[in-house]
């Protein structure tokens, strides 16, 4: 069977640096919290545990003068001085993309506007960024949003989260400005997207017009796993979205000769490996 991989899929390098600054950091003390979900895959969460990575909830759940890991999604300024006054050791593994959404974020207030973030508001890289906003944004994916701009400020600026599509926000963007034009003094654009996830959107669409059948490999709990798999639908390719080689059914090679095979960000390689050479023997073990 032939099995071809996108150009580019898997892990991007904020997650790989991230997971490698965790296992380095678990080799030297064997121990460490990390504050949320290392990356949205179950089977990177759980090899991490094996390797005393503890996943906890809040700071709480951090011995005093314990080390606690920050997530490439990273955290709000809370955190930071929380961990801070409780004697913690931070591992800040944050995505040096989603700290530059932060730092814009904070730079847009100091300079007097109100920030209208676009993404997904219970996302812990929202949720992150918004914090840096000290009270002055929200989230939404709503263009009707009515912006509560406080009377004073310069206006309002308009970024994304980092995963979302540039051609959604570009939309977004578009709908929102045309409402509050003649309203606010000024409207300030600032494109947080990351590259990296248009990359794979791109690589996977192209794919899918070469092959008969599109196989997407990552967790059902990633949005952007997810988002790739309607990426795939939308060209009219069927596809599979499985969470790995055991969901391969050999029903899909009756009528398929030419497997496509891209995956999330968040999906580590050994589990696209572990699809490909399932693909490639025609979906025997
Ligand atoms: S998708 Fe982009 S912003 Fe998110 S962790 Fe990867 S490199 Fe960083």
């Amino acid at each position: 069977m032939k099995v071809v991989k996108a150009n580019v899929l898997g892990f991007c390098f904020g997650v790989r640096r991230a997971v490698t600054m965790i296992e380095t950091e678990l080799e030297k003390s064997g121990d460490l919290a990390t504050l949320g979900a290392i990356v949205h895959n179950t089977h990177v969460v759980d090899g991490l545990a094996k390797k005393g990575g503890r996943l906890v909830r809040t700071l709480d759940d951090v011995p005093a003068g314990g080390a606690v890991a920050i997530t490439a999604h990273g955290a709000g300024e809370e955190v930071y001085e929380e961990s801070k006054r409780r004697g913690l050791r931070l591992i800040d593994t944050t995505c040096p993309i989603v700290r530059r959404a932060q730092e814009a974020a904070a730079k847009l207030v100091e300079e007097g506007f109100f920030v209208v973030l676009y993404g997904e508001a219970e996302h812990p890289e929202v949720r992150g960024i918004l914090s840096w906003t000290r009270g002055q944004g929200l989230a939404t994916h709503a263009p009707e949003v009515d912006v509560p701009i406080p009377t004073n400020a310069k206006g309002i600026a308009i970024i994304a989260q980092t995963t979302k599509h540039p051609a959604l926000f570009a939309e977004f963007v578009q709908a929102l400005t045309k409402r509050y034009t003649v309203r606010v003094p000024e409207i300030r654009i600032v494109d947080t997207t990351c590259p990296e996830t248009g990359r794979r959107y791109q690589a996977a669409r192209e794919l899918a017009g070469d092959v008969d059948v599109m196989v997407v490999v990552g967790s059902r709990s990633s949005a952007n796993t997810r988002k790739l798999a309607e990426t795939c639908r939308a060209t009219g390719r069927p596809t599979y979205h499985i969470e790995s080689a055991s969901e391969i059914d050999e029903a899909w090679f009756s009528h398929a000769k030419r497997f496509g095979v891209t995956a999330g960000a968040s999906t580590p390689d050994d589990l696209i490996d572990a699809v490909v050479e399932r693909l490639e023997k025609g979906g025997g073990r």
